[in-house]
């Protein structure tokens, strides 16, 4: 049987060797890795889901591999899928086809890329609310952001659509007479695109939506908890019609197959978007074979109140900023200095927008903060919050969230904790969790200093209507995303994105920047012949 195409509810379809494909009455979706002949629920259908591996074009069921569970945040107890932990075998095989696929891939039109990314952003947009409800199950992002992810997504796919047509070079004049001279960008060929599990669409997409617009050809290895979201984004792929072998899905653990994949000489170059102990390992290897690299990283992003900003946007958009997704977001807002003067008006307004977020199960349509991604985060983020009792006080919050249906999940109270020092630990590492610690200051020079006495260098904001005070904020802040009244939070998907300092590799993704990293740069001097 074909495995191509979706197969229609209630369709019976059988493989060669007897085994059922797809019998439920129930069922609108296609697992291409679901080999089960002895399914007599839908229930049972959806914990039969075995994902598998997207390699030339063919939908690889692995053997031989050990699997996970890739469960439910909200509901600890639903297995949603099984995921392969992965093998370099198979990393080969995709890297091979990767530099199979390369040559055709790049001698197409830029029109030829163009419309096939239409094409992908069609399907991608007709399937954005089962997508989205796939990323709410599965990373626990509230269905609402969950569905605005796939719409970014679409956008993405859209704008690099366009840049697939766009110039690649400039004429530059020469030194000698009558003289051609030109530059012109270039693929670099099979690429790695290592994405985390927090935007499950929105970063592989601005990823592989450029290096495939300008010729590349992808090695896609997603986070393992993101394995469901990963497999109906290749699926987008392979329903748009792009060619095998340009997009090749890995499953599998970044401890287990992460190395044999950024490690090989076939790649050249790795795009990754991560934790910073990854991205650092990634660095050194890709150093090492002299190839392409670009880190997006870690952040613990501040926002500053001043004594003149608009207190209701200011509470509004922090609290937002917080605690939307529980805080799992790079540019979350994690710690906010504000002016003494207005500090207690602030923190009053502050809880009651919290309060105003509802903690509940992602899918409930209400949700607006949502679980911690596993429970190990939750033990993690509960560990900060004991830290926040030592090294200052918790005023909201602080223990995990078990009322109800919480206790199913790995919900965590957000957290407020005041009085903490700057270098606490609490105020300086990345937690990705809905703990927010807050520091006063006594002028914006002071302000700017504690926003930039971390390590980190990604998202910042600044509530004020004092022109000049954002003239100096702006001028001496050290961070890549600089806000002014917003919210640290979100990127439009047309603008440059990245941090400074131990958040990235200084390099920029999205928009006009990802030109930089997919192509190389030729230069072009023709002369007249025997002139
Ligand atoms: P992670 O570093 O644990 O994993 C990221 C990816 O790397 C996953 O696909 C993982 O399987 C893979 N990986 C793990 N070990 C590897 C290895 N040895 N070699 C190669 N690949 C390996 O990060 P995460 O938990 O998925 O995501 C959360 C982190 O990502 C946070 O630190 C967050 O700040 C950061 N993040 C940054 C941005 C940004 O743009 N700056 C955006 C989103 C998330």
């Amino acid at each position: 049987m074909s495995r191509e195409g979706m197969i229609a509810r209630g369709e019976q379809v059988e493989s060669e060797g007897g085994v059922v494909w797809c019998t439920m009455s129930r069922c609108e979706d296609v697992w291409k890795g679901c080999q089960r002949d002895d399914i007599t629920s839908y229930e049972e259908c959806i914990v039969s889901k075995t994902l598998s591996h997207y390699i030339a074009g063919e939908w690889l069921t692995p053997t031989g591999e050990q699997w996970s569970d890739d469960i439910n945040p909200s509901n600890s107890s639903q297995v949603l899928a099984r995921v392969p932990a992965g093998q370099a075998g198979v990393v080969e095989r995709a890297i091979e086809a990767a530099r199979a696929a390369f040559p055709a891939w790049k001698n197409k039109t830029g029109s030829e890329k163009a419309e096939l990314l239409h094409k992908a952003a069609n399907v991608l947009a007709a399937r954005r609310q089962e997508l989205g409800e796939i990323v709410a199950q599965e990373v626990g992002k509230p269905i609402g952001e969950a569905v605005q992810e796939v719409d970014r997504g679409v956008m993405i796919l859209r704008y690099f659509a366009a840049e697939a047509v766009h110039p690649l070079g400039q004429v530059i004049p020469a030194q000698k007479a009558g003289s051609l001279q030109f530059s012109m960008r270039q693929p670099l060929g099979p690429v790695a695109v290592i994405s985390p599990w927090n935007f499950p669409v929105a970063i592989p997409l601005w990823k592989m939506a450029p290096a495939i617009a300008y010729g590349n050809t992808v090695v896609w290895k997603p986070a393992e908890v993101a394995s469901l979201t990963a497999t109906g984004i290749a699926e987008v792929f392979a329903q748009a019609g792009l060619p095998a072998g340009v997009v090749n899905l890995v499953l599998g653990k970044g401890s287990t197959i992460g190395n044999v994949l950024t490690g090989h000489a076939g790649l050249r170059a790795i795009t990754f978007t991560g934790s910073d102990t990854v991205g650092m390992q990634i660095a050194e290897q890709a150093a090492r074979n002299n190839i392409k690299y670009q880190l997006e990283m870690g952040g613990k992003n501040a926002a500053i109140v001043l004594d003149d900003a608009d207190i209701d946007q200011a509470a509004k958009l922090v609290a937002a900023g917080a605690m939307r997704f529980a805080g799992q977001k790079c540019t979350a807002t994690s710690r906010v200095v504000v002016a003494e003067e207005v500090n207690t008006r602030f923190v009053e307004r502050l809880r009651a927008e919290i309060a105003a977020l509802p903690l509940a199960q992602a899918t409930d349509p209400n949700s607006a903060v949502g679980p911690l991604i596993t429970a190990d985060s939750l033990e993690k983020v509960g560990a900060y919050a004991e830290l926040g009792v030592k090294s200052g006080r918790v005023v909201l919050g602080g223990q995990r969230a078990s009322r109800g249906s919480l206790s199913d999940g790995f919900f965590f109270e957000p957290t407020v904790v005041t009085d903490v020092p700057p270098d606490a630990r609490i105020a300086q590492e990345e937690i990705f969790g809905p703990l927010l610690v807050l520091h006063r200051a006594a002028s914006v020079k002071e302000a700017i200093q504690v926003a930039n006495s971390t390590k980190y260098g990604l998202s910042v904001s600044l509530f004020t209507r004092d022109i000049n005070a954002a003239l100096e904020y702006i001028q001496d802040i050290d961070c890549g995303m600089v806000r002014i009244n917003g919210d640290t939070t979100g990127v439009d998907p047309h603008a440059p994105f990245g941090g400074m300092r131990s958040s990235s590799s200084h390099s920029r993704e999205q928009g006009p920047a990802a030109i930089e990293f997919f192509t190389e740069t030729k230069t072009v001097q023709i002369n007249a012949a025997g002139a």
